[in-house]
């Protein structure tokens, strides 16, 4: 079966040294395939914008590959499923699959997967319900599990992870929940929305320093999103034992030099801390146990999540640039089926 269906798509028009920005992107309408047994059209209505998507700009080395330029970009993203020729994945099915950055994706019905949207919005799938929110519940209860009375302490706090790990830390029985975001503002939401007995301001002085002060006895538990500076300033209010989840290094993903690592590593040994890395599509067999517990949080009012949002496909390279320069709170998602946006 053939259709003269098209739809507009982002490629990567050049690699960036450094910062990106919009001329390193392409929107580009193009013609899309005709079906082949096993296979759905989605209609995509919300994507996702993640900070691992500018390491994929780059054509180095690393867990998923680089995107190619002239190609389209991928990740994450939600939608409708307009034709079927997948016995399991009829027409009207939401579905949550890899081919973002498109308003419409063909794609093996093996790879999308169906969701349930009957007591949530599709793109909670994209946030808390989805990696997000795991990588959050994997690197507080496994990675640098939280203990009661723990003091637990996280970078970028007011984002995706950031956002749902200050509230997963304090169900988990932590006594003490620090976070750390960029200006006033996130650092006010993260007490009064996102569950943070202190915040610190990583814009407005030296974080060592601001950590030393809210937790003068040290710290049991560090999330680390951002690498750099408040790595090293973890690692400096480290108690004896403490446990480090390193999740990510956003202060460095723009970096056209290799990052030097904390100049105070050494202090690491004698306090005997355990520093761990993770991926979270290694701990995909913990959706489950996540799913069940998450919902129930955020149908009790537990777990308060947010977002940012986008409008528009054509607004997908702003919003990437913005959740590395801290333009959100909470998830940055880019909604596709806008108003006004031409299908
Ligand atoms: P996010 O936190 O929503 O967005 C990134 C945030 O980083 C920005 O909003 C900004 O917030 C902050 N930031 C940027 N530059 C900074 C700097 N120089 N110093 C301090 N903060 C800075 O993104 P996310 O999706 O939740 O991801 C958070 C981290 O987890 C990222 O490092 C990501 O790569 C990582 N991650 C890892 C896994 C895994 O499997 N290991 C999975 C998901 C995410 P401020 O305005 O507060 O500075």
């Amino acid at each position: 079966m053939t259709h003269d269906r098209t739809g507009r798509e982002i490629r990567l028009a050049a690699r960036p040294h450094g910062a990106p920005g919009p001329q390193h992107f392409e929107l580009v309408r193009t013609a899309l395939p005709a079906l082949t047994d096993g296979q759905v059209l989605v209609r995509n209505t919300w994507m996702s914008v993640d900070p691992y998507m500018r390491g994929r700009m780059d054509d180095a080395p690393s867990y998923l590959p680089p995107f190619q330029v002239g190609a389209s970009l991928e990740g994450s993203a939600v939608g409708v499923v307009v034709e079927s020729r997948a016995a399991g994945v009829p027409e009207g099915a939401t579905v949550s699959h890899f081919l973002g950055w498109r308003e419409y994706a063909v794609l093996d019905a093996a790879t999308a997967r169906v969701l349930d949207v009957s007591t949530v919005p599709a793109q909670v799938y994209l946030g808390p319900l989805g990696t997000t929110g795991l990588t959050a519940y994997v690197a507080l209860s496994e990675i640098a599990p939280v203990r009661p009375g723990d003091t637990v302490f996280v970078s970028a706090a007011a984002g995706a992870v950031g956002s749902v790990a200050g509230q997963v830390a304090r169900l988990l029985g932590a006594a003490r929940v620090i976070g750390s975001a960029g200006g006033p503002q996130k650092a006010k939401r993260l007490v009064a929305d996102f569950g943070y007995d202190a915040a610190l301001d990583h814009r407005a002085g030296p974080i060592a320093a601001q950590l030393t002060e809210a937790a003068p006895e040290g710290i049991d538990v560090y999330l680390d999103n951002v690498g750099g500076d408040h790595l090293a300033a973890a690692i400096a209010a480290a108690r004896p034992g403490a446990r480090f989840a390193l999740v990510g290094a956003v202060s460095g993903y723009n970096a056209t030099a290799p990052v030097p690592g904390p100049a105070n590593l050494f202090e690491a040994y004698w306090k005997e801390v355990s520093m761990r890395g993770m991926l979270v599509t290694s701990y995909l067999h913990r959706f489950p146990e996540w799913t069940e517990r998450a919902t129930a949080w955020l149908r009790d009012g537990a777990l308060h999540t947010t977002e940012t949002v986008a409008d528009g496909l054509d607004q997908a390279p702003a919003a990437l640039l913005g959740v590395l320069s801290g333009a959100n709170t909470g998830k940055m998602l880019v909604r596709l089926d806008a108003p006004g946006e031409d299908a």
